[in-house]
């Protein structure tokens, strides 16, 4: 991208003019520098409140907090690895040695690649530990979070381009990044895609960890992989959908326990990928924000309605999700690519969805965009608290009519909405009756005055 460009052609400049300017080597300055300290970096204007960026990604200088020691970048927020490799299950690797120059502004300023990427993911660590620090649920992060760079391989067929958390080692992995955009690591959305990721570990992937039907693996959180996502791109699965459909209309669809538990993993991931596509958007107010780095995505990732094909704001139908499960390949692993990839599908819905409601919300209430934060990132954090409760209850389902399906899901997300007015009452109404269960079944019904929702959904005639 050339935005990204003309920003690395800046960055020199202004090095090179800094040199000139104080005419010393900052070695000594970077050194002792810890605490609360002013660092250059590259970021998103929306999340730096810099009112004079004018591009999605710009310098901004910022305080990183609670610095240990500058040079490594590491303190209460962020260590970070470099040359890593997992020995036993732990993760080991060597500190990186960031080079800064100080401005007589007193400003640290990167003099190389790997410590604008130091600087940069130490202030998005901070705050999004931060924010994690201010939502309401049991077992918060207390440890700086650990962060891998310029590291080939750790658990990924994949070598380059590509970004992910890997829940055993609590740690967000960068690899190398080729694309000659904006990289994976200077994209705070992509962060905080990952971060969100920790959180979903933490609370859902870890209750469900000896559930049968949740078995197959599911804790590598891929960001992508292009090229089976190329492959999904161009399969068109309509033909075997409209099978489907008609089939499901006759009566009941038999499932074997492979099908089930390939299901749940596509279930499970999508909504992980979705609510980790949103928490991005949020971050950083960008609906295309893991485009300015992986710009083969936009189609699939894009949140909005045109990008996703889509007419109205909907999930994948039950005929969809078992046309994915019925996927054959030669081998597992295959199969675990193709539902992998799958699963970014319908976490484009549910992103699209969560991200419209938060909207839908901030315009009836008429919320800034600070209140409107706060209160769809507990929103969202409580329902991940639910589907922590809710998923290990699961069993095996032997008829496709016992299978919980994403409208499930997200109806138990509905009711337990306050309700402002009619119209954030229609908009869940009529995403919800896009699944046959409640297809014109539901109604928006004022609710009595005891309650803090003015609306509620109520099943027609069933009060
Ligand atoms: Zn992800």
């Amino acid at each position: 991208m050339k935005l990204w460009v003309q920003g690395a052609a800046i960055l020199l400049l202004l090095v090179g003019g800094s040199i000139a300017g104080c005419g010393k080597s900052f070695k000594g300055d970077a050194d002792s520098a810890s605490g609360r300290i002013k660092v250059q970096i590259i970021a998103p204007g929306s999340v730096t409140n810099d009112t004079a960026a004018t591009t999605p990604y710009s310098f901004a200088v910022v305080d990183l907090l609670d610095v240990y020691d500058l040079v490594s970048s590491s303190g209460k927020y962020a260590q970070f690895y470099t040359r890593a490799s997992r020995v036993e299950g732990h993760l080991l690797g060597t500190q990186p040695r960031g080079q800064f120059l100080k401005s007589k502004e007193g400003t640290f300023v990167p003099k190389n690649f790997l410590t604008q990427q130091i600087a940069t993911l130490y202030y998005h660590a901070q705050n999004l530990v931060r924010l994690e620090t201010s939502l309401d649920f049991d077992s918060k992060r207390n440890k700086p979070l650990k962060i891998v760079l310029d590291t080939p391989v750790l658990n990924t067929k994949q070598n380059e381009n590509n970004a992910f958390f890997d829940g055993d080692l609590d740690a967000i992995v960068f690899l190398k990044y080729s694309e000659g955009n904006l990289p994976l690591s200077l994209n705070g959305g992509v962060f905080a895609h990952e971060y969100f990721h920790s959180i979903f570990d933490k609370l859902v992937i870890r209750a469900v960890k000896n559930s049968d039907v949740f078995s197959i693996p599911i804790a590598i959180n891929k960001l992508i992989n292009s090229k089976t996502l190329d492959d999904v791109k161009n399969k068109d699965l309509s033909e075997q959908v409209k099978k489907l459909t008609v089939k499901l209309a006759e009566g009941p669809v038999t499932l074997d326990a492979d099908n089930v538990k390939w299901y749940y993993s596509l279930l499970i991931k999508g909504f992980n990928e979705g609510l980790a596509d949103y928490w991005g958007w949020q971050y950083v107010n960008d609906s295309a924000f893991i485009a300015h780095s992986l710009p083969q995505t936009i189609t699939t990732r894009k949140l909005d309605l045109k990008s996703q094909n889509i007419e109205t704001l909907q999930l994948l139908s039950e005929a969809e999700m078992l046309s994915i499960v019925y996927q054959v390949s030669e081998s597992d692993e295959e199969k675990l690519d193709l539902v992998n990839a799958y699963s970014y599908l319908l976490g484009a819905r549910v992103a699209l969805f969560f991200k419209t409601y938060s909207e839908t919300v901030q315009r009836e209430r008429g919320l800034s965009d600070t209140e409107v934060k706060k209160n769809m990132n507990q929103t969202v954090i409580n329902f991940v608290k639910s589907l922590a409760k809710s998923l290990p209850q699961i069993t095996m389902a032997s008829a496709q009519t016992e299978l919980k399906s994403p409208y499930a899901l997200m109806y138990d997300f509905i009711t337990a909405q306050e309700i402002k007015n009619q119209n954030e009452c229609n908009l869940l109404r009529l995403f919800l009756e896009n699944d046959p269960n409640w297809s014109n079944k539901l109604e928006c019904v004022a609710s009595g005055q005891s309650s803090s929702s003015q609306f509620k959904l109520a099943t027609k005639g069933v009060q």
